[in-house]
């Protein structure tokens, strides 16, 4: 199977109908770029930075931060790569930063909510990403974006270190494209005021599951719910960022695990989907997966989930058709 998959190697990523979309790596390490490209990702479209920040005593510094970023552009030679900024709390500790003990953790004190309130060590990120930004094709991403106030803030802060660079008269590209990761139910819902002043989205199923099924992701108790992003109100959720992001004329990927799910790709083609993130195993799998659909097919299957009312009908369904 292996090596009827190597047939898809060094090839487009396009449907039956001809469609073409974008098949990027997630990473979590700069070296990891290695395996992107060796898998022949056409990009990476989720740089988990939170886990520079791992395995250590201390933050690292904007100049270490800055080798990382653009060791990883130099590998991917001019290839999309696109950088989450810290994304800690939830399931992600470091102890050196010293959060408080919450009893909820993943509806606490995280991500963009606690870069925002910590703004040198944003600042110090967001630098190192935008100098890193001279040596390939980088965009900036922020997590679990729940508000505008959170986007524009985040903007905001961009538009500040841009200028601290340009007085120090250090190089970076001036137009990189600031985009927001679609994994809460708000940002589902509010996706037509985000995709107004995002220049991307990147839906993250992993957590826009478990935030639309109010459930925790590492509860084994409710995982049944956390890990199902077939039930019906997710897949709305997901519709819905993907439509308000094309019709704003803005790019919308997914990064989540289902972006690499059999039964979710026809959905995601028929959505208008137009970037995919996966692991670098699963690369040749979802470039095959998807030469086998067309988009009138899709379109048809797609109608047809629609319509289905709970999760369990939905997957026999979607079996008994991919
Ligand atoms: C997600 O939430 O879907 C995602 C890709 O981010 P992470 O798994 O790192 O939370
Ligand atoms: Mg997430």
């Amino acid at each position: 199977e292996r090596k009827e998959l190597e047939n898809y190697r060094g090839r487009e990523t396009k449907s039956a109908s001809g469609e073409v979309y974008e098949l990027f790596c997630n990473i979590g390490k700069p070296e990891d770029a290695v395996k992107a490209v060796d898998a022949d990702g056409e990009g990476v479209g989720l740089f988990r930075t939170e886990f520079l920040f791992m395995d250590r005593t201390s933050i690292p510094t904007e100049d270490e931060q800055y080798e990382a970023y653009k060791k990883a552009a130099l590998i991917l030679k001019g290839k999309s790569l696109i950088i989450r900024t810290l994304d800690i709390g939830g399931d992600k500790d470091i102890p050196y930063l010293g959060l408080k003990k919450e009893e909820n953790p993943f509806m606490g004190f995280r991500a963009i909510r606690y870069c925002l309130k910590n703004r040198e060590l944003f600042k110090s990120q967001i630098k190192a990403i935008l100098r890193a930004s001279a040596f390939g094709d980088i965009k900036i991403m922020f997590p679990l974006i729940t508000t505008m106030d959170e986007l524009r803030e985040g903007k905001k802060l961009v538009a500040e270190c841009k200028a601290d660079l340009r007085n120090m008269g250090i190089n970076f590209n001036e137009n990189i494209q600031v985009g927001v990761m679609v994994e809460t139910a708000s940002a589902a819902v509010i996706a037509d005021m985000l995709a107004k002043e995002a220049d991307f989205f990147s839906i993250g199923t992993n957590d826009l599951t478990g935030y639309t099924m109010a459930c925790d992701r590492g509860n084994n108790d409710v995982s049944y719910l956390s890990y199902s992003p077939l039930q019906p109100s997710v897949l709305r959720m997901i519709k819905r960022t993907i439509e308000c992001g094309v019709q704003n004329g803005i790019s919308v990927g997914m990064c989540g695990e289902a972006a690499a799910n059999k039964l979710m790709i026809p959905l995601l083609i028929s959505f208008g989907l137009t970037e995919f993130s996966v692991s670098a195993p699963s690369v040749l799998n979802v470039r095959k997966i998807i030469s086998t659909w067309t988009k009138e097919e899709a379109d048809k299957v797609t109608a047809k989930v629609l319509e289905m009312s709970t999760q369990q009908e939905i997957v026999e369904y979607l079996k008994s058709v991919v």
